[in-house]
């Protein structure tokens, strides 16, 4: 029987069960120790493919991803407040916040006087709380 010879031998072995961080495909043991992503290789295009690079440009995502969040939940609260006013007027209470899921914490930004006066600012609106009152005056800001 004829023995496949192969030089240099190319044979790897995954014991090791170590995985790429970004693509998770298995590295193997032949790879350096300190190897914890794919080696940089480049495509038929001649351009650079590199796990380390792309899983560090998905890293910077998640403020992406925060910021569209917050204009997301922003939109939210701003569409709950339209409710609310042409339901209820500008004039509402503590009540009509909560039944419209409006929380004032959720807020962009929020100012409180010393007479206890508490703004909050939303994105279109700002609502002008008396805490003694329960009273929630809402301005349109556009
Ligand atoms: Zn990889």
């Amino acid at each position: 029987m004829k023995k496949n010879l192969e030089f240099p031998p190319r044979y790897f072995t995954y014991l090791k069960k170590r995985e790429c961080r970004n693509c998770g495909k298995p590295i193997a043991d032949q790879e350096h120790a300190g190897r914890t992503y794919c080696p940089k290789i480049y495509d038929e295009y001649d351009k650079v493919v590199d796990c380390k690079t792309t899983l560090a440009r998905i890293n910077d995502q998640p403020d992406r991803d925060l910021h569209r969040n917050l204009i997301n939940e922003q939109k939210f609260f701003s569409n709950r407040i339209k409710a609310l006013v042409e339901k209820k007027g500008l004039e509402v209470y503590t009540d009509d916040l909560t039944a419209y899921d409006i929380k004032l914490s959720n807020a962009v930004n929020m100012n409180l006087t010393r007479d206890g006066i508490l703004t909050t600012y939303f994105f279109n609106y700002s609502i002008i709380s008396n805490p003694i009152t329960n009273k929630h005056k809402i301005q349109y800001n556009g």
